[in-house]
């Protein structure tokens, strides 16, 4: 259902019906951090919250925007004219990718385009992703251009590499494009192979935001990704998707104990996101639970990319489960966001354990999001009689 708030603009605006509308969900990745640029496994999970546009095509090539998150800030600009970077934040996402499309060699004319958006902005679920994928598929349906999802996945990651200077991986935007309902996707970063994976009923996913101060991240994540280029350079490999532990073994005096380390976690990471698709797939959710918790611990001890307040948030919730779900670090680290998944029984005690204690030991406050995995990409005309 298109929010009723954003049909409404749309007219007031327009003076007009949307003829089209398109919708692209936020994400939260399961498990396989850090595996993405060693061309390894991921298995993230689209959420409810989601992306909508709706819009009309235009005769001439003018793109006309506007998103409810910031109704004040108006965007215009014209296709057949160099695509500059616009006045607003928000509006490069949008000149990026179209700068993409056109880069196609698509015969595009002009949109009048409305976004609204319930994912929250810099939370770690990606609602860039949300916002580029939700965008072209607009233009895919309206015009007839016939992208996969695959490709749709792709522009979107082209626009953050170049023109919003974001050197991301394609894992948001696929997950966005492509996700089937009530299922992660297990996404095979060298060929970009994927799987749906279907995520047991009773089974409930929360996202907690630490609200961290991110501050290293950047300077941080480099150090990782050289580090695994190093061990994969001294293993002859181009990457460590083809290393296994026994090849790490035999350079253990080659290489430094901490890059030993850090392939070690993607080495056994890439190992535990296949076994993790598959125990959830035939509903062996204890050994989904212990795989989750092993990776986080990785992520630890190994690969050191968390903190005190995540890795809090994380022994909070696996007291307060026992043993009955899992939790860890998700995204890129240095703060940011825990994943859970647990029986949906136990939501209520994982939502006390966290409000009564986490502020307490750390002095920040986490948001806590209870979210429905979701089905990806959907875009369509509207059937539009008065008042649609
Ligand atoms: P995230 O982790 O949420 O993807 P990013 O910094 O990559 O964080 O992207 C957030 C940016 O995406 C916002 O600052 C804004 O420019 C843009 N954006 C996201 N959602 C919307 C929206 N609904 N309307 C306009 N811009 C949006
Ligand atoms: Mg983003």
């Amino acid at each position: 259902m298109i929010d009723a708030d954003l049909v409404s603009f749309f007219t007031q605006k327009f003076k007009s019906h949307p003829e089209f509308e398109s919708s692209a969900p936020g994400r939260v990745n399961i498990i396989g951090e850090h595996t993405d640029y060693n061309e390894g496994f991921v298995l993230p999970c689209a959420l409810h919250y989601k992306t909508e546009v709706v819009g009309s095509k235009r005769e001439d090539t003018i793109v006309n925007a506007y998103s409810l998150q910031y109704p004040d800030q108006s965007e215009s600009f014209d296709l057949t004219k160099p695509i500059e970077h616009s006045e607003w934040a928000w509006g490069d996402y949008l000149r990026g990718v179209l700068i993409e499309l056109l880069n196609l060699g698509s015969d595009l004319r002009g949109m009048d385009l409305v976004i609204t958006s319930d994912v929250p902005q810099g939370s770690g679920l990606s609602s860039s992703a949300a916002l580029e994928v939700a965008i072209i598929g607009l233009f895919n349906f309206a015009y007839g251009l016939q992208l996969s999802n695959k490709q749709i996945a792709r522009l979107g990651q082209l626009a953050e590499n170049n023109f919003i200077d974001c050197q991301c991986g394609i894992m948001d935007q696929l997950i966005s494009a492509d996700a089937q309902a009530h299922s992660a996707l297990l996404i095979d970063c060298k060929d970009l192979s994927t799987q749906a994976v279907h995520i047991p009923e009773h089974l409930a996913l929360l996202v907690i935001n630490s609200n961290y101060p991110r501050k290293l991240a950047d300077s941080e994540y480099n150090q990782r990704r050289d580090a695994c280029e190093r061990v994969a350079s001294t293993l002859g490999l181009k990457t460590l998707r083809e290393a296994s532990m026994a090849d790490l073994r035999r350079i253990a005096g080659v290489v430094s104990e901490e890059d030993f380390r850090r392939a070690k976690h993607v080495i056994t990471e890439n190992l535990r996101v296949l076994d993790a698709a598959d125990a959830l797939e035939s509903n062996d959710v204890k050994r989904f639970f212990t795989l989750m918790y092993e990776a986080h611990l990785s992520l630890k001890n190994d690969f050191e990319i968390t903190v005190d307040a995540t890795d809090g948030i994380v022994d909070i919730v696996m007291t307060a489960l026992n043993g009955n779900g899992a939790c860890r670090q998700t995204g890129g680290g240095f703060g940011g966001a825990v994943v859970c998944l647990c029986d949906e029984r136990d939501v209520n005690s994982v939502i006390e354990a966290v409000q009564n204690q986490y502020h307490k030991q750390f002095g920040l406050s986490a948001d806590i999001l209870i979210c429905e995995p979701a089905r990806g990409l959907s875009a369509q005309a509207r059937i539009n009689s008065v008042g649609s």
